[in-house]
């Protein structure tokens, strides 16, 4: 049996920056898909790992996207929580004024 190997390090896929944060660790962030049966890309994975600033990089662009798909939409949006599922609160005063002031969605995952 071989021993469990750690990672040290990950790599950014896009621009191969180290995504280590000294004192933190590793950061960073996966784009993932797994195609089956009845998509165009059946059998198909992917997974690209990515540096804080590559990721939010590729954020920017879909935000861009979907601003552009809806820009006539009557729904007013935002795109400041599209694909964010939590957003991290780092102090108890900053959470308690947030959950008393802020509409439901800012917790949610975005549209
Ligand atoms: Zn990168």
């Amino acid at each position: 049996m071989e021993p469990i190997k750690s990672v040290s390090d990950v790599q950014c896929d896009v621009c191969g920056n180290s995504t280590h944060v000294k004192e933190y660790g590793l950061q960073f962030g996966t784009l993932r898909a797994n195609w089956c049966y009845g998509s165009a890309h059946d059998g198909e994975r992917y997974e690209i790992g990515l540096c804080e600033p590559c990721f939010f990089r590729t954020l920017l662009g879909l935000r861009r996207d979907r601003m552009v798909n809806f820009m006539f939409s009557d729904e007013g949006q935002d795109l400041s929580v599209l694909g964010m599922l939590l957003a991290m609160i780092f102090s108890m005063t900053v959470a308690l004024d947030l959950l008393t002031s802020l509409p439901r969605q800012h917790y949610q995952r975005g549209a």
